[in-house]
């Protein structure tokens, strides 16, 4: 059995703000019929002391970053973990990484190396309870485990670093340096340093024996002035360690044959007359009128990556063509009150719900006729991939992992019967609105629309393919050993 130590800062159901946590709560069951052992590290914040009261110590510090701190062993929801539990660093309430105040916390720099360093010793075989062959770290918060494994005592596991989101860095001042416990030529462009501080990504970007990230064109992106964020000459040095492996979604928690925040579950067989009634629960829910346009809905942080100011643009026209818009999400205080102001515009048209809700963005995938998603940059995106299962027709931007998991319905595609959704390019406000009218011609067309969603719902957005493409990494990273 090849053993696989995962490290991130979020994992579903324990702990989620995005993505990530979805692909870390995933991968193991994916893996597991292929021989992979894989145990999930991540810190004790209160929800995970919460469903991890039956764990066990396996290791502890006197002081790890200024406090005790114990690695413990447990299960919960079918994952094998070992976590870091350092009360002075993760018992905080709310939101892994922003304190009350909305702000990063001040010591996040610490409480990630921290997480990093127990990989990494962990890693390093020092831990007998468990001795992975690979560490497998996810993003900035767990990257800097690359960096500490580089320098611990042979044989040490391999590191492969994934990311999810190369906009977020971990980029802190030089002062940190001394105290992260690193020998000083670490501190230096091929190691840590970056731009005159420490940087965490950057830092396992240099030193991880293999990088992925979560779309073949997201990898090529990266690569690029445009979208590297400042990364892109370190990654197109690393290029032949880099690739890039498509998300899958858990097919069992996704599922509209089984779904119980639908109002009425289905299959491909009745799927249409049972989306109507899930269509009629949206409505209700967030004080729609029926109308014979289509629903759209959007499922997203708000944010500028996401490209929501762009969509707030396309309002008025979205309306004037007699469609109908159903938002869930949160994030900048000003995309939500735009948004806000926009359903007061338009009441029975423009639906808004800001907060967190899974159950609701279960039922807007179940009930929406399409789901509007114009990031300006997409690693992967997963809510295109519900979307298809669940016969809501993704409207994306040709970014990322969304030009590769969308067939466009392009005449041709059309024709073939393999359209699965629409794309559309450059991310700006007139090609979006161009697409939201193609979106509402084609739903005028019943036959055509059906076939879309029909073509989605058949596209295999399981984890199956892209586990075998984990375990061929893997299993070539331990050939070289
Ligand atoms: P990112 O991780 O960049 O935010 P992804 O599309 O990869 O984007 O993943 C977003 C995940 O978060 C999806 O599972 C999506 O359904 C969920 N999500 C986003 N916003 C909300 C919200 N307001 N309420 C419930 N789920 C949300």
């Amino acid at each position: 059995m090849t053993k696989i130590l995962a490290v991130a800062s979020e994992v579903f159901p324990l702990v989620k703000t995005g993505g990530l946590a979805d692909v870390v709560g995933a991968l193991p069951s994916a893996l597991k019929h292929h021989g992979i052992e894989m145990r999930v590290m991540l810190p004790v914040y209160p929800a995970v002391a919460a469903s991890l009261k039956q764990a066990k110590p396996i290791h502890h510090y006197d002081d790890l970053f200024g406090g005790k701190v114990r690695i413990l062993a447990g299960q919960a929801h079918g994952l094998d973990f070992l976590a870091v539990e350092a009360p002075h660093l993760f018992d905080r309430p709310g939101n892994p990484y922003l304190g009350p105040d909305g702000k990063d916390w001040p010591d996040n720099w610490m409480r990630f190396a921290a997480l990093s360093r127990a990989a990494a010793d962990v890693g390093s075989g020092r831990i007998k309870a468990f001795v992975p062959d690979i560490v497998h770290v996810h993003d900035w918060q767990a990257a800097l485990a690359a960096a500490y494994l580089n320098f611990a005592a042979r044989p040490a596991a391999k590191v492969i670093l994934t990311v999810h989101n190369i906009a977020f860095q971990g980029h802190f001042p030089a002062s940190i340096f001394a105290s992260l416990g690193l020998p000083v030529e670490a501190f230096a462009i091929g190691g840590v340093e970056y731009y005159g501080g420490v940087g965490f990504l950057k830092g396992g970007l240099q030193y991880a024996d293999a990088i992925t990230t979560v779309s073949p064109s997201y990898a090529d992106e990266i690569t690029t002035p445009e979208y590297g964020m400042g990364l892109d000459g370190l990654l197109r040095a690393r290029r032949s360690v880099l690739t890039g492996i498509v998300n899958g979604v858990d097919t069992t928690v996704w599922n509209p044959a089984s779904d119980d925040h639908l109002a009425l579950p289905y299959v491909a067989r009745n799927f249409i007359q049972r989306r109507q009634a899930n269509k009629r629960a949206i409505e209700q829910r967030l004080g729609l009128e029926e109308h014979e346009g289509p629903l759209f809905c959007v499922v997203s942080r708000l944010t500028g990556q996401k490209g929501m100011d762009i969509l707030a643009l396309c309002l008025d026209d979205l309306v004037g063509q007699g469609a109908r818009l159903a938002l869930l999400g949160s994030g900048e205080a000003q995309l939500e009150s735009d948004f806000k102001a926009a359903a007061s515009q338009y009441p029975g048209r423009i639906g808004v719900v800001t907060g967190y809700d899974e159950g609701l963005s279960h039922l807007l995938q179940g009930g929406a006729d399409a789901i509007l998603i114009p990031s300006r940059f997409e690693p992967c995106g997963l809510t295109q991939l519900y979307g298809l299962r669940y016969g809501c027709v993704p409207v994306v931007s040709r970014v990322g992992g969304l030009a590769d998991t969308i067939v466009d319905a392009n005449e041709a595609a059309l024709d073939r019967e393999s359209a699965t959704g629409i794309q559309f390019a450059p991310v700006d406000a007139s090609s979006l609105t161009r697409a939201i009218e193609r979106a509402t011609r084609l739903y005028a067309d019943r036959k055509a629309w059906n076939s879309i969603q029909k073509a989605g719902m058949k596209t295999d957005v399981s984890w199956e393919k892209s586990a075998v493409r984990y375990k061929q990494l893997y299993q070539k990273l331990l050939q070289n050993r």
